[in-house]
């Protein structure tokens, strides 16, 4: 029987990241991790930006979550001697003048909080890309090999000791009578948490939580010539992947969901690069993954109302690669000390609501 002082289900970003706050906290942690290639996180293009969508958000905490998520991904580079984190400008183009003039209309106010570092009107002219009406330059952002990080962490977890590389099943769960959780005579933990992703969906402690999953395809593709400078984003984002090649996302569908890629995703990304862009580019390869998301936007981190000793630490939407390290900080400081957690991500919000008290 091993035992440890917490069990996570799920090895994706969200259940990464808690591991790792965990372990540097001193607990002794044990992952159960089903592998999967398209898991939201290894189909995940990495990117960390922090002026998202049409009507050019700051995104949520930006400026909390932002450097926080860059200190804890170059950590991880230095002890897994890899480079997992890559500080990149992102260059928004605008899709037309009226774009343009909302978003110099909208500078005059600095909604950005220093992440906006210029706005041009000009084509910009950088090598193979198409701006005719100018865009804004996004700074403190970046992309994040997530797959490669993740497949560290596990190689790593696995001759330490601490993952295993198995379905976990929930009905094998049970409490013991000096208030530890049994798991199928092989493991004795204080506390379990939940990071299975949009798989929480059928959890039967967690399927009352207001997840709304919803399906994405990216590309890999090849284009000599386009700039790997920088990020690129308009109406797709182009993330550079080194020598010419590129991820192109996102699709957003919601269920039903395709049993795998779909014709009409690949369509409509190759669309959208080639508004990016006039160069050709020929597609390698193409994935999709189901997005953890919730109804309200808002990341789900807290213990369950009703179990004290079960967490679930996910809902990160299309934004997990930002929220993971600075959420699983605050997480591990809320599970072994009582911290707070910020309320828009404290799944209390939702107990009265969803739970039914
Ligand atoms: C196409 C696409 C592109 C994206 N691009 C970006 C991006 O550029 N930037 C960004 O920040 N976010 C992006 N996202 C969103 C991001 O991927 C998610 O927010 C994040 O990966 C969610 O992480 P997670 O760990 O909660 O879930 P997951 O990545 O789904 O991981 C859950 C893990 O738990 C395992 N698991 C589940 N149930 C069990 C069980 N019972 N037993 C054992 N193991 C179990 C699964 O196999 C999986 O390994 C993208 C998502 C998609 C689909």
């Amino acid at each position: 029987m091993t035992e440890c002082d917490f069990l996570l289900v799920g090895h994706g970003i969200a259940g990464a990241m808690l591991a790792e706050s965990l372990r540097n906290r001193g607990q002794r942690v044990l992952v159960y991790d089903l592998p999967n290639p398209n898991s939201a996180s290894n189909v995940a293009a990495g990117l960390m930006n922090p002026v998202a969508g049409k009507r050019f958000a700051l995104s949520w905490q930006a400026a909390a979550l932002l450097p926080a998520a860059a200190t804890a991904y170059r950590a991880l580079g230095q002890r897994l001697g890899l480079s997992f984190f890559f500080e990149a400008l992102i260059f928004k183009a605008f899709g037309s003048a009226q774009e343009q003039q909302q978003m110099l209309t909208r500078s005059a106010e600095n909604p950005w909080q220093g992440f906006v570092q210029a706005i041009t009107t000009a084509d910009p002219a950088l090598p193979g890309v198409l701006a005719p009406h100018g865009g804004a330059w996004l700074q403190h952002g970046g992309h994040v090999a997530v797959a490669p990080l993740l497949a560290a962490l596990a190689a790593e977890g696995q001759t330490a000791g601490w993952l295993r590389l198995a379905a976990f099943d929930w009905a094998a769960l049970l409490p013991t009578a000096d208030g530890r959780l049994n798991y199928a005579d092989q493991v004795l933990a204080r506390h379990v948490v939940c990071c299975e992703g949009a798989a929480a969906k059928t959890n039967p402690y967690f399927n009352w939580l207001p997840l709304t999953p919803n399906q994405g395809e990216v590309l890999d593709v090849d284009c000599p010539g386009l700039s790997q400078a920088q990020v690129l984003n308009r109406a797709a984002y182009v993330v550079p992947m080194g020598g010419s090649r590129f991820r192109v996302g996102a699709t957003y569908r919601w269920p039903p969901f395709a049993e795998s890629i779909t014709d009409e995703a690949l369509t409509e990304l190759s669309s959208r690069l080639a508004g990016l862009t006039p160069l050709p580019f020929a597609v390698l390869g193409q994935r999709a993954g189901v997005r953890p998301a919730v109804y309200d936007r808002r990341p789900l981190l807290g213990r369950h109302p009703a179990h004290p000793w079960l967490s679930f630490c996910g809902g990160y939407g299309s934004k997990g690669v930002m929220l993971a390290p600075l959420l699983s900080e605050q997480m591990a400081a809320h599970l072994l000390h009582g911290a707070p957690l910020w309320p828009e991500a404290d799944l209390a919000r939702c107990v009265a609501k969803f739970y039914g008290y």
